[in-house]
């Protein structure tokens, strides 16, 4: 197996207390706009994307904890508001699992599941990326 390469940057999350506050903000400051809004209850979390207006760039992902102790609170109540990960978009989401185990990467899903807007995702832990929560993402 060769060296995974990732696709296009997908997103980068960012962890707010109230997405549909910050996304109004972002829409009057920044000009960006609400491309997907999604609540996925089990993962405890609500996520506003928003894109440049008149570009099909990259997109921030908002995302508002819906229920106590998800990890998106946790998160907030441990750094506040902020980023949260940066997600790539690869081809085979299970090839690229294994790719980075292989490479020692500490995987959070070692199986992948159901992400926002038909993907599917699988989060690599930021201890063995310096810091930074990546999470890939395949389309289906
Ligand atoms: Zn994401």
């Amino acid at each position: 197996m060769g060296i995974l390469k990732v696709g296009d940057l997908y997103h980068i999350g960012i962890a707010v207390h109230d997405a549909s506050k910050t996304a109004d903000l972002y829409a009057k400051s920044l000009g960006l706009k609400i491309a997907h809004d999604e609540s996925v209850e089990d993962q405890g979390v609500r996520a506003i994307m928003l894109v440049p207006h008149n570009s099909t760039s990259s997109a921030i992902e908002l995302l508002e904890p819906i229920v106590e102790n998800s990890s998106i609170a946790k998160f907030l109540e441990k750094r506040g508001e902020g980023m949260h990960h940066i997600c790539y978009l690869v081809d085979d989401i299970y090839e690229s699992i294994t790719s980075l185990k292989n490479d020692n990467i500490e995987m959070i899903d070692l199986v992948p599941r159901e992400g926002l807007n038909n993907t599917l995702v699988a989060f690599a832990h930021p201890k063995s990326l310096n810091g930074v929560l990546i999470e890939l993402a395949q389309k289906i």
